[in-house]
């Protein structure tokens, strides 16, 4: 399979399901997830249309970055940002998946202050007691969305998930609809209506995650293809 092929298909996967979920398939934002994959078939993917890729490492989205100068692609973290990586971070991306704790958005926000620069971001929330996950927990998510709902520079636009693995992807199905739910309790007692967004869903189980709500599905493998080392 090639990546024109993959995206294809792809593609009209997500068509499929909006029509079936009675969704429109605009609103289903396609994030090509190119952690570990070299430039190369970065630019194979933008020629088949695509202008939005996530990286889940900084040092190696900074270097492809560089290499890609001049392409307007759209960049997205989607991986855990640490406090020493924050300075190149906010350089390079227009959008961050994984604010979840006060301190790190502060200190995006300070930055972005001096870089005269926005950023949108999602709050990352751990819905899983998975001692690798990252993200907020739920007893924490209010503390951070009221500080977040103040901020200028880094404005949230809605949350991000990644649930953990199961080979029946229902059982995932609960953990999408417990975000959508989440994102409407913060919009009625935080946000206002600012959260419009949902990033949830990769390759595995992105049908399901678009029936409940996403609109940013994050999509590697079927994409690319494997990945030779495993990019978390
Ligand atoms: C790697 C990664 C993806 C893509 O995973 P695939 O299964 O290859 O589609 C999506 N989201 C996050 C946070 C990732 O780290």
């Amino acid at each position: 399979m090639t990546i024109a092929n993959n995206i294809d298909r792809i593609k009209k996967k997500i068509k499929e399901v909006c029509r079936k979920s009675d969704r429109h398939s605009e609103e289903i934002k396609l994030i090509a997830v190119s952690k570990t994959h070299p430039v190369e078939k970065i630019v194979e993917a933008f020629h088949c249309g695509l202008k939005v890729f996530g990286e889940n490492r900084v040092q190696e989205a900074r270097d492809k970055f560089k290499r890609l100068e001049g392409y307007p692609i759209e960049w997205h973290l989607i991986g855990h940002l640490q406090k020493n990586k924050i300075n190149h971070a906010v350089k390079i991306f227009d959008y961050i998946h994984s604010i979840d704790n006060i301190e790190l958005a502060e200190k995006i926000e300070k930055r972005l202050e001096v870089l005269g620069k926005e950023i949108r971001g999602f709050i990352e929330v751990k819905l899983s007691e998975e001692e690798s996950k990252h993200g907020v927990s739920i007893e924490k998510l209010n503390a951070l969305a009221e500080y977040c709902s103040n901020l200028k520079r880094l404005k949230i636009i809605g949350l991000m998930t990644v649930p953990p693995y199961f080979e029946d992807i229902e059982k995932v199905r609960l953990y999408f609809r417990k975000l959508r739910e989440l994102k409407e309790e913060l919009n009625i007692n935080i946000f206002d209506g600012a959260l419009t967004e949902l990033s949830m869903g990769m390759t595995h189980d992105f049908e399901v995650a678009i029936e409940e709500g996403a609109t940013y599905v994050r999509i590697g493998t079927g994409i690319f293809g494997e990945r030779n080392y495993d990019g978390d």
